[in-house]
């Protein structure tokens, strides 16, 4: 039953006759907030509270913005129902709903619906959260000699370390008012906080830092309070999470509350089992948990009852009781970047929140972000190296493979063939990486001109062969494999290229004795079968392991002793600004797989263009030469980090409305930020749209939103229309 309703009369009498009107933020695509009245007999909302009201034929549950605004006027429709009686999100989340409108400049009611989790959009009542623990206080006991069940329950509490859950103690068989008891006697208290398992009473003995990580954490606990965000940029294998872990063991211990983001694919049981090992429990929020699942850890962080959150992007968007820390570990990773609706960056609102909150953030990778990196280099943020692996791992050597006129099985060098069989035999993995699932991403006819093609992208569709299908990768279109060419109707069928699906079939025919995994999206879509396959690279005999980008991320695989990648060349030469940043993070994080065990590791990178001096700068010098090289041309090229862009992208049927729409939009933007467009965008079509695109850039931040503000003159877009404006875009596709 919802609060609302149970409200007595008596004082709140008095408030609800001057409450008249309201001012709701409605999850719709209009900049603009919408008037209702209140019905005599409705209870009073306040500012942040959930309310039903009728919406062009409608019910929709938006948010109070403001009680008797003195600029109402008019004939109102009346909300049909408040559902609280207080601020929802609580004052930090909804302070923070008003800075994601303004900063992505996105409709206040479709952030705030954004903010709210799929369970709490409804009328039904919220769930119990309750993880009521019970604790010692420490009082001698008087005698409880008449008290026998009393006594072998404070004795059971005494053993299990002084900390008790209610549901643990009812299980084992104790009843609630023998909890009472002991309560009414002062002996122990109730708490909603699990205990805090500290590192010198778990299961497992935390592993002794080197002088640089000791180093790195006694700097972090020294900046315990105020906005401190630190860059922890730390090679592969350097025990950065070793770090993150003793840090949020001194915050929990504090009394605060810990939020770990991290990207989308590394939240695997490894990662949580991890951080159970170490503090008991850890609640977790993820595109795969249910709406209820979610809406729960989403109540105990704001209710206070849990002491750390791992989740993925979307966790950012957690209300907390009492927040002193945030943690975004591969910070420079692109799934913390929203790509439709409210296209936030997890990492950015990171930021934003600890700065709100006055808090120390530790965003931490082996490749950082340009951003963070510029971030560090003007003294935004406190930078800290890990340069060591720990333990006893070595670095991996690297090789290039020079393809010019060498003779290629399907892609595969046989100089490749032979490392990767030296590795084999002395009973080491081998990981071979290749950025294309599917079998080939062409199909063409070997009498005609035909070529497979999605009809509504006019891009070639890409050959899958388990199942057999044709797919598009850019709108998902899928038709049946045909046999013969539908055009001529000769059965000479010609797969063009490799994607990893043919990779894994030529390294069987090569290695038939070796078991092959692959891993990509289409055999990771199950999270049972991801953790069967890791289980079974973990035991350690020789194996490939060949697959995507998903390969470079959290993953260890101790046993990895050679690392290929087989196509290097085609993110140098993207027309996205963001891509060579994005393949050397790539190529660095795949290398970074190999060798971390005693055994040292191997890298060959086989490339067309061995001389490409981005290429070159990456081996020579690191990543960081690599950056710094890099960062040089972005300057030049008036490209973030340096200089702050927008993204305004349309797409239509009509090629004519796109461009229309966008040139009206530019028209309104002031000469202080530049525009450059509107042109078609990387990838031109995708699904029967064409989409276009404006580049707006300014010398600063504030020059850049102060212009994009014009943008709200804008009459709502035509429905033959998709408009969006994008901050700090992740890609320029
Ligand atoms: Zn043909
Ligand atoms: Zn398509």
């Amino acid at each position: 039953m919802s609060g609302a309703q149970r409200n007595p009369c008596g004082t709140a009498a008095a408030v609800q006759e001057s409450a008249r009107v309201i001012r709701v933020a409605v999850p719709v695509p209009l900049d603009r907030l919408f008037d209702y009245s209140l019905p005599a007999d409705s209870p009073t909302p306040v500012i942040g509270s959930r309310v039903q009201v009728p919406f062009s034929g409608r019910q929709l549950l938006g948010f109070c913005t403001a009680v008797n605004p003195p600029d109402a006027h008019g004939r109102l429709k009346a909300v049909n129902r408040v559902l609280d009686q207080d601020n929802f999100l609580g004052p930090q989340l909804w302070a923070l709903g008003q800075w994601l409108a303004d900063y992505y400049q996105y409709p206040l009611g479709e952030v705030l619906a954004t903010l709210l989790p799929n369970a709490a959009r409804s009328v039904r009542p919220l769930p119990a959260t309750s993880s009521e623990h019970w604790q010692l206080t420490g009082t001698q006991p008087v005698t409880l000699t008449r008290a026998r069940k009393q006594q072998q329950l404070l004795q059971r509490i005494t053993d299990l370390g002084g900390h008790v859950s209610t549901a643990a103690l009812l299980e084992e068989g104790y009843s609630k008012a023998v909890l009472k008891g002991l309560q009414a006697k002062g002996l122990i208290v109730r708490t909603t906080r699990p205990p805090l398992r500290s590192s010198m009473q778990g299961s497992v003995i935390p592993p002794t830092l080197n002088p640089e990580q000791q180093q790195a954490l006694e700097t972090l606990l020294a900046h315990r309070q105020g906005f401190a965000p630190t860059l922890l940029n730390g090679i592969t294998g350097s025990g950065k999470t070793e770090v993150y872990l003793r840090l949020i063991e001194a915050v929990i211990a504090a009394g605060q509350q810990v939020l770990v983001l991290v990207p989308e694919i590394a939240l695997t049981p490894q990662t949580l089992s991890r951080f159970e090992a170490r503090f008991g429990t850890a609640d977790v929020i993820h595109s795969g948990i249910t709406d209820r699942a979610r809406l729960v850890a989403w109540l105990k962080a704001q209710r206070g009852e849990l002491n750390i959150l791992i989740g993925t992007r979307s966790a950012v968007l957690t209300p907390f009781s009492n927040l002193g820390l945030i943690v975004v570990d591969e910070e420079h990773d692109a799934s913390f970047k929203q790509q439709e609706g409210l296209r936030y960056s997890a990492r950015d609102v990171a930021v934003k929140r600890a700065a709100m909150l006055k808090i120390p953030l530790l965003l931490g990778s082996a490749t950082p972000s340009f951003e963070s990196l510029h971030n560090a280099t003007t003294g935004r943020y406190r930078m800290l190296n890990l340069t060591h692996r720990a333990g006893t791992a070595v670095l991996p050597e690297f090789h290039l493979l020079d393809l010019r006129g060498r003779n290629l099985d399907r892609g595969l060098a046989d100089d490749l063939i032979r490392v990767m069989r030296r590795h084999l035999d002395t009973g080491n993995q081998v990981l071979v990486f290749l950025n294309r699932r599917g079998f080939a991403p062409a199909l063409l006819c070997g009498h005609c001109s035909w070529r497979a093609e999605c009809p509504s992208c006019e891009r070639p569709l890409t050959m899958h062969r388990s199942p057999p299908a044709l797919i598009c990768h850019h709108c998902g279109r899928r038709e049946r494999l045909t046999q013969s060419c539908p055009k001529c109707g000769h059965v000479d069928l010609i797969p063009v290229g490799q994607g990893t699906q043919r990779t894994e079939q030529v390294l069987i025919e090569h290695f038939p004795e070796i078991p092959v995994y692959r891993v990509d999206r289409d055999t990771i879509r199950s999270r049972a079968r991801l953790e069967a396959q890791l289980a079974a690279i973990h035991e350690g005999k020789p194996a490939i392991l060949i697959g995507t980008q998903m390969l470079a991320k959290g993953h260890h695989f101790p046993n990895v002793t050679l690392v290929a990648v087989l196509n290097a060349d085609g993110g140098f030469l993207s027309p996205d600004f963001r891509a060579p940043e994005r393949t050397a993070q790539l190529i660095i994080q795949v290398a970074g797989r190999a060798g971390r065990a005693e055994r040292p590791g191997e890298v060959y990178i086989q490339t067309y263009q061995p001389e490409n001096t981005l290429l070159t700068a990456l081996l020579a010098q690191g990543y960081q030469g690599f950056a710094e090289q890099e960062l040089i041309s972005r300057k030049a090229q008036h490209l973030p980090p340096f200089y702050p862009i927008a993204l305004l992208r349309c797409e239509s049927g009509s090629a004519d409305a796109a461009r229309e729409w966008l040139l009206r939009a530019k028209s309104l933007l002031p000469t202080s930020v530049e525009a450059y467009g509107p042109a078609p965008c990387i990838i031109p079509r995708v699904a029967d749209r064409l989409r276009f695109q404006i580049l707006v850039l300014a010398e600063d931040r504030a020059r850049l939103h102060a212009g994009l503000r014009q943008l709200k003159a804008l009459p709502p877009t035509p429905a033959n229309i998709r408009f969006a404006i994008d901050i700090d875009p992740y890609d320029t596709f």
